[in-house]
């Protein structure tokens, strides 16, 4: 078992900036054991931040009911960050589909409200991650699980675009949304690890027992937007992979 104080010294010497901004995607079941669980990791983080730092975690949710940010649960996102949201002071942001929590000094910006589309884009808590210079920490989770990367897909911009259903209320009265996104299996993003590794922008290590990827959040944009220029399907599987949901990302695209 980790303690937290120990898990504080790994995040540390893995380079969290201290009274930065940092963006985590986790899985507990990656990194556990540690000292009171996925709330010994939040406050481990919050240690290696310190009081000037600010963490930022995804609170997305399924959009198959109305979107409330005080009770909606997350889906998929782990226990981590549906722990984090839940804790006093930490805010939540009220996208019905790409909500995102945050706890520190920048939160009320990073949560501030933002267009219903795209959900990542530049507007968006990931985007203004991104704009401040922050952070983004993989742990335990590969670039599959990192919304910087549709941040980047929107600047680019990629030339797919599918929709999904959310749950908005309009006047008292609940009514579904067709919300466009850059989206697909995400299983492309993965690429990205190799790409960061070689041109060293990337810090790796364990925090607990998860294999753990920091980056600055400008690096992981500018390395994806470099590629994107060559390719811009370059996150999506091959036709040949027979993927459903690239596939679809790909049949969306209009000839000009
Ligand atoms: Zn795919």
């Amino acid at each position: 078992m980790s303690g937290i104080e120990e898990t504080a010294a790994q995040l540390d010497a893995l380079g969290v900036r201290r009274n930065g901004v940092l963006l985590v995607h986790t899985s507990f079941r990656e990194v556990r054991p540690i000292e009171e669980g996925p709330l010994g990791l939040i406050r481990a983080l919050r240690a290696s931040l310190g009081p000037g730092g600010t963490l930022v975690m995804p609170t997305m949710t399924d959009g198959e009911s109305v979107f409330d940010p005080r009770s909606t649960p997350t889906y998929c996102m782990g226990i981590t960050a549906e722990l984090f949201w839940r804790q006093p002071h930490v805010l939540r942001s009220t996208h019905p589909g790409g909500s995102f929590a945050a706890l520190g000094p920048q939160a009320d910006l990073i949560c501030a409200p933002q267009p219903l589309t795209p959900p990542h884009g530049r507007d968006s808590p990931p985007g203004r991650v991104h704009d401040l210079g922050g952070q983004v920490l993989l742990l335990g989770v590969t670039y599959g699980e990192c919304t910087m990367l549709h941040v980047a897909e929107t600047m680019a911009p990629v030339p797919y675009s599918v929709v999904h259903p959310c749950w908005v209320e309009v006047e008292g009265v609940p009514a579904k949304v067709m919300i466009p996104e850059s989206d697909h299996c995400c299983r492309g993003f993965e690429r990205v690890a190799g790409w960061m590794r070689t041109r060293a922008l990337q810090r790796e290590g364990k925090v607990g027992n998860a294999n753990a990827m920091l980056a600055d959040a400008r690096d992981i944009v500018s390395v994806a937007l470099e590629r994107l220029r060559v390719d811009p399907l370059v996150f999506l599987c091959p036709s040949s992979a027979a993927c459903r949901e690239c596939d679809e990302a790909r049949a969306s695209i209009t000839s000009p």
